[in-house]
C-alpha cells in the first residue's frame, strides 16, 4: 500500500489478509492492531475513516499483520493490554493477564476496603506476580493498601515495577525475586496468586497463541497442575495475618483438589467466584477455626 492510503482502506485490507490467514475474529483483531499502532480511539474508523496515512505508518502496520498472521496474540505485538483500570506493558517472561483474572481483583477489592477501614492498613502480597496485574490493580483501586510483588523471574519484575511506575502506584508497591516464600518476609493481609495450574502433559497442547508467546514458566504446575498451591498453602501459615486471606485463580476442575491442598494446611474455602464462561475460577481461603 502506497502512501495516501486511508485509514478505511488499510482497515479492509487488514481484515481480509488476518482472515486468509485463518485468524478467527480478523475483524476485530485488525481493528485493535492498526488503532493500537497509530494511537487512535476505535472511533476513528468511523469518524475519520478518509484519513491518509504515511509510509512510516503503512510499514508499521504491515509488520504488525504480518506477526498476527503468524498467530502472535494482538497483545504481544503492540506490546501491553488494558487490566482493570490499568495500562501494562508485557514482556516475554510475563504471562499475558487474561480478562478472567480481573475477578480474582473484583472478588478481592471489598475485602480489601474493609481491611483498610478497620485497620488504617492492607498489606498485600502478589505471589508471581509477573506484569504486577492483580497486585497494581489492587492498589489502584484501594487507596490505603500496600503491595509486594514476588516472582522467581527478575525480567518479569523488572516490567512488574515498570507498571507500577506508569500506573502511578509506584510508592505502594515492592518487587521481589523469590521462589514462592524463599525471600518474603513479613506477615499480610491478603495473599493472592494467580500461579502456573496447567497440568504439564497438557501444556503442550494448548493453542499456538498461549504455547509459543506466554512464558512456560507460568503456565507449568507440575505433573498434576497442582505444585503452586501445594508450595504455597504450605508456606502461606507463617505470612498470613490473623483472619488475613489467601485468594487464588484457579484451572476451572481444581476447585476441589485445591480446596482439599489448604485444609490439610488449616484454611477453609471462606468465598468462590465463578469466570465469564460459568468455570470455577476463584477461591478464597482463610484460617479455619481451631
Ligand atoms: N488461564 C491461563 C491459560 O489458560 C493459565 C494461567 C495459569 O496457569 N495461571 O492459559
Amino acid at each position: 500500500m502506497s502512501a495516501g492510503t486511508t485509514l478505511a482502506e488499510v482497515l479492509a485490507g487488514a481484515r481480509r489478509r488476518l482472515s486468509e490467514a485463518g485468524i478467527a475474529d480478523a475483524a476485530q483483531d485488525a481493528r485493535m492492531l492498526i488503532a493500537g499502532i497509530l494511537d487512535l480511539p476505535s472511533t476513528a474508523f468511523v469518524t475519520d475513516g478518509g484519513r491518509p496515512l504515511d509510509d512510516a505508518q503503512l510499514a508499521s502496520i504491515d509488520k504488525a499483520l504480518a506477526r498476527r498472521a503468524a498467530r502472535e496474540p494482538v497483545h504481544r505485538i503492540l506490546g501491553r493490554r488494558a487490566f482493570s483500570r490499568l495500562d501494562l506493558i508485557l514482556s516475554p517472561d510475563t504471562l499475558e493477564p487474561r480478562p478472567d483474572t480481573e475477578i480474582l481483583v473484583d472478588t478481592l477489592v471489598p475485602h480489601a476496603r474493609t481491611i483498610v477501614a478497620e485497620r488504617g492498613a492492607c498489606r498485600i502480597l502478589d505471589l508471581g506476580t509477573g506484569t504486577g496485574a492483580i497486585c497494581l490493580a489492587l492498589l489502584d483501586l484501594v487507596p490505603g493498601t500496600t503491595g509486594v510483588g514476588a516472582d522467581l523471574s527478575a525480567g518479569a519484575l523488572e516490567t512488574a515495577k515498570r507498571n507500577a511506575q506508569l500506573n502511578g502506584v509506584a510508592d505502594r508497591f515492592e518487587a521481589v525475586e523469590s521462589d514462592w516464600f524463599s525471600a518474603v518476609t513479613g506477615v499480610f493481609d491478603i495473599i493472592v496468586s494467580n500461579p502456573p495450574y496447567i497440568v504439564r502433559s497438557v501444556v503442550g497442547t494448548l493453542d499456538e497463541d498461549v504455547r509459543l508467546h506466554d512464558p512456560i514458566l507460568a503456565l507449568d504446575g507440575g505433573d498434576d497442575g497442582l505444585d503452586a498451591y501445594r508450595a504455597i498453602a504450605a508456606g502461606a501459615g507463617a505470612h498470613i495475618r490473623e483472619n488475613g486471606l489467601v485468594a487464588y485463580e484457579i484451572g476451572y476442575d481444581q476447585k476441589d483438589q485445591v480446596t482439599a491442598i489448604m485444609r490439610e494446611n488449616g484454611f477453609a474455602c471462606v468465598e468462590a467466584a465463578r469466570d465469564l464462561g460459568g468455570n470455577d475460577r476463584v477461591l478464597v481461603f482463610s484460617k479455619a477455626m481451631a
